[in-house]
């Protein structure tokens, strides 16, 4: 049961996120746990990132289906709790979204305590993934997909996608 277990773990590994495809389950910080039953069957717990995300479909579906093809079963369990930030995403993930040209989410703002609300426009730290300049601008607040803003950098001005704090 420990190599079908080793053999789940790494299929699941190669799963990756489908808005974000340079970066796996694992990556993305959204992989809770693996685990085989006595009857063979895999449960993988995954947890949700941004509510009504429409990858998450897509996520489990790739999950089984990746399962299924090297001949497991398997049934995808959703861990609400605790919530997902991007906090979670790893630091080989960060880097392969920098180089991948999208800027990398900054530190997730903590929820302990009252949230103060502010009627500014966020302040994020955000640099050029292809310059490295601090001197950039939000052309708009939901990119290619939702999960991410739309930045011009006024230095080289090539446009980026940001992967938004949670
Ligand atoms: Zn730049």
């Amino acid at each position: 049961m420990a190599a079908l277990l080793d053999r789940a773990r790494e299929l699941v590994a190669t799963v990756t996120d489908p808005e974000l495809p340079m970066l796996t389950l694992e990556d993305l910080g959204v992989l809770r746990d693996v685990s085989v039953d006595e009857n063979g069957t895999v449960t993988v717990a995954i947890t949700p990132t941004y509510s009504g995300c429409p990858a998450m479909a897509t996520m489990r579906d790739d999950i089984v289906r990746t399962l299924k093809e090297a001949g497991l079963e398997a049934t995808v369990r959703l861990t609400l709790s605790p919530a997902w930030t991007t906090d979670w995403i790893s630091e080989r993930g960060r880097t392969a979204l920098a180089e991948h040209g999208i800027s990398p989410p900054g530190r997730a703002t903590p929820v302990a305590g009252p949230v103060a609300l502010t009627l500014s426009p966020l302040r994020r730290a955000v640099h050029c993934p292809q310059c490295g300049s601090v001197d950039v601008e939000v052309t708009s607040e939901f990119g290619s997909t939702a999960c991410k803003a739309l930045y011009r950098c006024l230095t080289c001005l090539e446009p980026f996608d940001h992967v938004k704090e949670i």
